[in-house]
């Protein structure tokens, strides 16, 4: 599976980028079966079917999308 124009950040990035959403309310929908949280940056609402998802769907986003609030 390959995502168009997907970049991996550097480490210290994606750690930032990591410890920071994660503070800001990933939640698990038991009813849906999927995680979802808005985008710490811009609001933006994301959801994911697990988690690793989710963290590429949310590194996609701040990168390509919204830049994270950059
Ligand atoms: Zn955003």
């Amino acid at each position: 599976m390959t995502m168009m124009n997907m970049e991996i950040p550097d480490p210290f990035t994606a750690f930032r980028i990591e410890k920071y959403n994660r503070t800001k309310g990933l939640r698990y929908d038991f009813f849906s079966g999927e995680w979802d949280m808005e985008c710490a940056a811009c609001g933006e609402p994301l959801s994911a079917p697990n988690k690793k998802t989710m963290t590429k769907i949310r590194l996609y986003h701040t990168r390509n999308e919204c830049l994270g609030g950059y």
